[in-house]
């Protein structure tokens, strides 16, 4: 990936020869379209857009389907939660967003990534300002029926993979149901599943410095989610003027605990961490998805 600071210093170059006369229209376009976001696959650099399905033509996905190459769909579930004092509300959505866009360049050109399901089931954040929820009924329909979507295109090969917990127990207890239904090959996982076992967790192990249980991976906007938005979306990691101590939150005593032993473990993030975290999830998801398509 050419990374967006020198992306930036490139496309200043290019503008300063573009206005000393040395360079035509086209070429300044063309140097514009060499730096935009790439990710190299097999050799071959692909931009990421053409595996997202909402940035698709519907030129792309027709020919990708005709072809035979497009088998598979990604179907990315999170929700619009607090994340504490200082992540962004979307959290969860990007980073389901980001673990599927990344196994499917990984597998390019056989899986498209569909438009995600940004709001989940999170009741239980509504005491802290901003959260939006969903029914569980009605955040299972949407799922089912962008899966019967993509099956309706002829997609039979479905993995849904989700960033927010609430959604995990819903998507798992009605996966099988939704398969035969629509029948597809459909299975659901979370991205955090990439660290329940084997090489995955104990890389986790050797790296979350509060530990691996539940309440710490994925926990809650605290060292694992804050690592992975400094690893891929610093700017939504908001820092400046917090301070927790003055926050005025209305929770009852074993929330507060929580919501601060959260907070304070957040401070042990670090972009490192969270590159690693990614990597490990984006193999995992996409040697999940490999399996299913039995290409492995
Ligand atoms: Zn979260």
């Amino acid at each position: 990936m050419i990374s967006l600071a020198s992306r930036r210093e490139f496309l200043h170059e290019v503008s300063a020869w573009a206005s000393a006369g040395l360079l035509s229209d086209r070429a300044i376009s063309a140097a514009a379209q060499a730096t935009s976001a790439v990710a190299r696959v097999e050799g071959a650099y692909i931009d990421p857009r053409r595996v997202l399905l909402w940035e698709s033509t519907r030129k792309e996905i027709r020919e990708a389907l005709e072809s035979g190459r497009l088998k598979a769909a990604i179907v990315p579930t999170g929700s619009t939660e607090q994340h504490n004092e200082h992540l962004a509300m979307i959290q969860d959505t990007a980073s389901a967003v980001l673990v599927a866009q990344q196994a499917a360049l990984a597998l390019y050109p056989q899986v498209t990534v569909a438009t995600p399901v940004a709001v989940g089931i999170s009741p239980y954040w509504m005491d802290r300002q901003g959260t939006l929820t969903l029914r569980e009924e009605t955040f299972l329909a949407l799922v089912y029926d962008i899966c019967g979507s993509l099956r309706h295109h002829g997609i039979r090969t479905i993995l849904i993979v989700n960033g927010h917990g609430g959604n995990d127990q819903p998507l798992k207890r009605h996966v099988a149901e939704f398969s035969q239904k629509l029948d597809v090959k459909l299975d659901a996982c979370s991205y955090w599943d990439a660290f329940a076992e084997g090489s995955g967790r104990e890389e986790a192990k050797k790296i979350m410095e509060s530990g691996i249980g539940a309440d710490d991976l994925p926990g809650h906007a605290a060292e694992f989610e804050t690592s992975i938005a400094l690893a891929a979306f610093p700017e939504r990691v908001h820092r400046d003027g917090v301070d927790y101590d003055r926050a005025t939150l209305k929770l009852d005593p074993a929330e507060a605990r929580k919501d601060r032993r959260h907070y304070q473990n957040s401070l042990l993030a670090r972009r490192e961490k969270g590159e690693v975290l990614i990597r490990i999830a984006v193999e995992w998801v996409a040697t999940r998805l490999q399996r299913m398509t039995g290409n492995r």
